[in-house]
């Protein structure tokens, strides 16, 4: 009897359908596939996504590579929200770092609801709807040309004395080898320095916590408590929930009855099996604090849903040694070093105890500086960290890791590695690069006045 087909079937053989299969074997001797690039990322997310994209707009050859099988890390994938960092202290302060920053500024603030403006108490930040962004990392990547491995965790790095020459990655699909003539480390766990065999560091004594983000819909915006409201409710009510942290956040997506939970405080061990461990521990003190909300504010979230869970939100957990450590004394003084890249105002946010953190900030005209010499690997000449894993002390990094100046490091490393080419990032000319990232160390305009300022 012949199938049903729909209307796109051939009217001439209707009922024929093909039923053919064959057997297939793997061969043991086939090799992981080989490709070939200029520039090599590994990560991303802000820090990777504008490495990647600086590199393709200088003519290079890139490959852009994540363990996750999408893009954009954990700006999209962990349901951050807010661009921090982005914007010079003060209520309308100016913005601190261009490039991809100003293209999804101009991007998602052309869309209805994508993107909002909050000014004050400390600084400029910008809301950001996830989805869009996730799209906006996706057409931008593929527009570029860039090759992109997703799903692939990087299994080795293969080395010539101080140069990486090769990544090993395992993805579902098989085994594939990156060979590159500069690689940018963006991974947030310094994964291929490490792998590599290169000086690392990890935080002594103190853990620094991560946290698992919830988006709640259906919330009620105009009864959203202040921050000290729900401060003094956990302090108060937090033992009885089991919940641990006590200083959090809860920041309503105006306009859209969402508001972003960022009220846990997980560990984020870099043992395998202890990672996914915390990482249901996450899920589930998400969960007491979702029903802390709805219990005891519930004119506002009485009626609110769990829209989304983000991937573990990671903060500091392995980086670099670099040839220089950024330390707090420098971020206090807003030293600018000889071989400044990026700049941000963002305050030290250092989570290092359960129940809270330390924020300091700073003046309306502060600005710290991040030097070259974080981005570079002491003992290795054609990669740059950028994001999360450069060298800082961890106070330092606490105040540097944010998007913004995430964006900057990106930016560097890809044109640190464009003008090293074959040579050393050593070796290059400082000067020659500081005069392409002269936007993201002097300019002073942009304020982000857009139809959703507020
Ligand atoms: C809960 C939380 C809230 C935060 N809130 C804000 C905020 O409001 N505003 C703000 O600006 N910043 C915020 N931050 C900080 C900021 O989000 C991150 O520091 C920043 O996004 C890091 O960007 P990145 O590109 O360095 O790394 P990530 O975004 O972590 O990207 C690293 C990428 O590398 C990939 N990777 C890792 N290991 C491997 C491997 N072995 N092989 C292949 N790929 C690998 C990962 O899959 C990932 O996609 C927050 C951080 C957390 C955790």
């Amino acid at each position: 009897m012949g199938l049903a087909r729909s209307e796109h079937s051939n009217p001439e053989t209707p009922g024929e359908v093909a039923t053919g299969t064959r057997v297939v074997r793997r061969d043991a001797r086939a090799s992981a596939q080989r490709v070939a690039c200029d520039i090599c990322v590994v990560g991303s997310g802000a820090a990777g996504m504008s490495a990647a994209l600086e590199a393709a707009r200088l003519g290079r050859r890139v490959v852009l590579v994540d363990s996750l099988p999408v893009l954009g890390g954990q700006a999209v994938n962990s349901i951050i929200g807010t661009f921090c960092g982005l914007f010079s202290n003060g209520n309308h302060g100016f913005q601190f770092t261009h490039g991809i920053a100003d293209e999804i500024l101009r991007d998602l603030g052309g869309m209805e609801k994508k993107l909002h403006y909050r000014h004050g108490p400390v600084t400029t930040v910008v809301y950001y709807d996830e989805i869009a962004l996730g799209r906006w990392v996706e057409e931008s990547v593929r527009k570029a040309g860039i090759v992109t491995i997703l799903g692939a965790v990087m299994r080795g790095v293969q080395r010539c004395g101080r140069r990486a020459t090769a990544l090993e990655l395992a993805t579902r699909y098989g085994d594939v080898i990156v060979e590159a003539t500069g690689f940018v480390d963006a991974s947030g766990d310094a994964a291929l320095a490490w792998l590599g065999g290169f000086a690392c560091r990890e935080p002594e004594g103190v853990p620094v916590f991560g946290t698992q983000m919830v988006a709640l819909e259906g919330i009620v915006e105009a009864a959203h408590p202040t921050r000290a409201e729900l401060a003094a409710k956990m302090q108060e009510k937090g033992d009885s929930y089991g919940l641990l942290r006590r200083n959090c956040v809860s920041f309503v997506i105006p306009g859209r009855n969402i508001a972003v939970l960022n009220m846990t405080h997980t560990q984020t061990p870099l043992e395998p099996l202890a990672a996914s461990k915390a990482t249901l521990e996450g899920k589930a003190q998400a969960d007491l604090s979702v029903k802390f909300l709805m219990a005891e504010f519930p004119a506002c979230f009485g009626k609110a849903n769990v829209r989304g869970y983000g991937m573990p939100g990671i903060r500091q957990t392995r980086w670099i040694v670099g040839r220089h450590q950024l330390t707090l004394d420098e971020v206090r003084r807003g030293h600018r070093h000889h071989d400044a890249i990026g700049r941000t105002a963002w305050p030290v946010e250092l989570h290092d105890t359960g129940a809270g953190y330390a924020w300091q900030t700073f003046p309306e005209e502060h600005a710290h500086y991040i030097p070259l010499g974080s981005l570079i690997p002491e003992d290795a000449d054609n990669i740059c960290a950028a994001g999360r894993c450069i060298d800082a002390d961890l106070a330092a990094l606490s105040s540097v890791r944010v998007m913004g100046p995430c964006m900057a490091m990106g930016a560097a490393a890809a044109h640190a590695l464009d003008l090293a080419g074959s040579g050393s990032v050593r070796q290059i000319d400082v000067a020659a690069l500081q005069k392409r990232l002269s936007d993201n160390l002097d300019r002073r305009d942009g304020g982000g006045k857009d139809r959703n300022t507020r």
